[in-house]
């Protein structure tokens, strides 16, 4: 294994509601960094919030509070990956893991969201949680104050600070930061079209990389306007820049490659069964006629369920006659139906985790309007231009 290898090798460190929480050996070198920064300046300066005064600390009681803090912000940016994830699952989407990265987190969904208000709402879930968090820690602040408690109060006021900045920043309006989802969601309702939207935002995210790294270098050169620490914040201004710059050039570039195929392309006309249809006219009238291996149930329309014929070989022969397939069938769940302008990819996807390989495809008004069985997807011809 390489050096690179090695610390690009990601670690399970927990798992929460079922969602893996992984690390990289990087991850290390941040926390102890940020332990370093804390307990040093506690250490050699003078900290005045608000109206409490806090001289410098003795070395001891300096690295501890470095401690303490740094884990509360750890927990901090966990929290906010995890309302992502939260949401993305009440949106009836799973959650491949939560990777915690050196500049914040990510939150790996298995599939895209569905729709714009889906978008908007997992991309809010995660700056809204920083913005609580941050409150609750500027109330912990003051309530300390009030009992003179200068070490709490200046772990609460650290957190507080952190979280602020961790939902102002990720409000930026640029792809992949939680406000450049909110961009893409807004775009992607506007004009209908994920993959305009997509580029938008990544454009704007690569905008945004570029002034953070423009800016990074300035307040390290700039003779008149400084800050306390001008080579560490320039320095972190660059790193995050370009962080974000490569994150969003790969998302334009795949967006611009990626022939983004719709549901609506390759979907075949359903052959929905009624509820009521018994399991022997299934095998005697339908079968022979359509050889599928599942089929969508419906009543004018609607959907019910799913049907899939593994399903049928559990039933014996003789109770096909009284046995209706609604009693077979898989009834109704989020993942087994998507919209016509669903990506072929998330559809795939769904299909692989649903249990019954296929889903339904209907349109705004919830009507059934077509059916995608994995395997016996129609081929499109790609266009090369474009
Ligand atoms: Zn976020």
């Amino acid at each position: 294994m390489g050096f690179t290898q090695l610390f690009s090798r990601q670690i399970t460190i927990a798992r929460v509601y079922g969602i893996p929480i992984r690390i990289d050996y990087r991850w290390f070198a941040i926390v102890a960094l940020s332990v370093w920064l804390i307990a040093s300046n506690l250490q050699s300066h003078d900290l005045q919030l608000g109206n409490v005064l806090l001289p410098p600390l003795p070395a001891a009681t300096a690295w501890i509070l470095g401690f303490i803090t740094t884990v509360g912000l750890f927990l901090s940016v966990f929290g906010h990956e995890l309302a992502h994830a939260l949401m993305a699952r009440a949106e009836g989407i799973e959650i491949e893991e939560i990777v915690l990265h050196p500049f914040g987190g990510l939150a790996r969904l298995r599939m895209e969201p569905q729709s714009p208000g889906a978008e908007l709402r997992i991309a809010m879930a995660g700056p809204a949680a920083s913005f609580l968090f941050a409150l609750l820690a500027f109330g912990g602040a003051r309530i300390a104050a009030t009992g003179n408690y200068v070490g709490t109060v200046v772990v609460f006021f650290l957190i507080a600070a952190g979280n602020l900045l961790l939902a102002l920043f990720n409000l930026f309006p640029g792809y992949p930061l939680d406000g450049g989802r909110v961009l893409r969601a807004i775009l992607w309702r506007r004009n209908g079209n994920i993959k305009d939207a997509t580029r938008m935002a990544g454009f704007c995210g690569i905008l945004i990389g570029g002034v953070l790294i423009l800016f990074g270098v300035y307040i390290m050169v700039a003779p008149n306007w400084r800050p306390t620490q001008p080579y560490f914040m320039g320095g972190w201004s660059i790193v995050v820049g370009l962080f974000l710059l490569d994150a969003a050039w790969k998302v334009v570039k795949s967006a611009q490659q990626a022939e983004l195929v719709s549901v609506s392309d390759v979907m075949s006309t359903p052959m929905a069964l009624d509820p009521n249809l018994t399991v022997t006219k299934l095998v005697d009238e339908v079968l022979p006629m359509h050889r599928h291996t599942s089929f969508p149930v419906a009543v004018d329309g609607k959907l019910h369920g799913i049907l899939s014929l593994a399903a049928l070989k559990a039933l014996p022969r003789e109770q096909w006659p009284k046995t209706a397939i609604k009693s077979v069938m898989h009834p109704i769940r989020p993942n087994f139906f998507v919209r016509s302008s669903t990506t072929l990819e998330s559809a795939t996807e769904m299909m692989k985790q649903n249990g019954v390989g296929s889903v339904a495809v209907i349109d705004n008004q919830g009507i059934l309007v077509g059916f995608l069985q994995s395997g016996r997807i129609k081929r499109v011809s790609k266009s090369t231009t474009r």
